[in-house]
């Protein structure tokens, strides 16, 4: 059982008049899909009816994606009405602005990465230190808007646990506590929907969610007002610049490569990707946000010494 006041029995759902109402939005690349099926499979063990609607023809980042998921004793429309969502999971802090309106006014909860993925289009000044065209509204900002919110940095603890590709499932763990299935329940969905290899660390941070949130409740911290979550940012580099290459997650689909502004970027002989002149790499950071594999990283550096020559 969680300790959530406003959590969520599938009981009480079996006999509710309206279904639950569950909105999944990201970007490309994010996982969506995978905690919207993870949920499905979950009504679907209680002997809900489901019905379950989705965008993702975007398999970039950069792209949204979203994904409705309905469960009850009855559902007819495939599609949550604005409002109506009894919680909104946003992997991308953007898109979880824009979905907002979705959210119950009464009762809804609001879970949020403040990780920010800035779409190419926003990336029109290419300088050092330019203004990108991204949504100023802080986590602050939101307090008051929704009954209920939890806002983390769900990619910074992913990648604390070793992996930050499981920042989905993080945030699955703060859902867990919100929608109150057996915690047993939640882990062996979850394991059936991930890749074999990376069962355990999924666990992990499916484990690492659910605590923060049972942390944050019992603190009695929410709303969000006083929630830990570190203020969303997108840091452009102002200086020197690396572009580290994580080549064992690289699937060489060539993204990176067509989006660079300054052409710098090639697949190998072995399809991986490489950095052709770091020096005519400004740190844009359009490749790293637009990988659907976190493959990439640009990293500030404190001298023009520390990036590769
Ligand atoms: S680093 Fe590899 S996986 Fe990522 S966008 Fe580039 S080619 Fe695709
Ligand atoms: S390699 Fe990446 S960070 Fe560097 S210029 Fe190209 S897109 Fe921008």
């Amino acid at each position: 059982m969680n300790e959530a006041a406003h959590a969520i029995d599938p009981a009480a759902v079996a006999a509710a008049p309206r279904p639950t109402n569950v909105l999944v939005v990201g970007v490309g690349g994010q996982g969506v899909i995978m905690v919207s099926k993870v949920l499905a499979r979950l009504a679907q063990r209680h002997d809900l009816e489901i019905k379950q609607s989705e965008v993702h023809g975007m398999a970039k980042r950069g792209g949204s994606v979203f994904s409705h998921v309905r469960f009850g004793p009855q559902v007819w429309a495939p599609t949550i009405p604005v409002g109506e969502a009894d919680v909104l999971v946003a992997l991308e802090w953007a898109e979880g602005l824009r979905w907002l309106p979705y959210v119950d006014p009464e009762r809804g909860t609001f879970i949020a990465d403040t990780k920010r993925i800035v779409p190419p289009f926003g990336c029109t000044d290419r300088r050092r230190g330019a203004t990108l065209a991204y949504p100023g509204t802080a986590v602050a900002d939101v307090v008051g808007l929704v009954p209920h919110a939890y806002a983390l940095d769900a990619e910074g603890m992913a990648s604390e646990l070793g992996n930050p590709r499981v920042a989905n499932t993080l945030l699955l763990g703060v859902l867990s506590t919100v929608l109150d299935f057996g915690v047993g329940e939640w882990r062996e969905v979850l394991a059936e929907f991930v890749p074999a290899g990376t069962v355990e660390t999924n666990l992990a941070a499916i484990e690492t969610g659910r605590a923060w949130a049972l942390d944050v409740a019992a603190r009695g911290v929410l709303p969000l007002a006083a929630a830990p979550a570190r203020a969303p940012a997108v840091d452009v580099p102002t200086g020197a610049v690396r572009l580290d290459i994580e080549a064992a997650w690289c699937k060489g689909c060539d993204i990176c490569v067509k989006f660079c502004p300054e052409l710098c970027l090639r697949l190998n002989a072995e399809r991986v990707v490489e950095l052709t002149d770091p020096a005519a790499c400004t740190g844009c950071r359009i490749c790293e946000w637009l990988c659907p594999d976190l493959a990439l990283a640009v990293r500030n550096v404190a001298s023009p010494a520390e990036a590769p020559a």
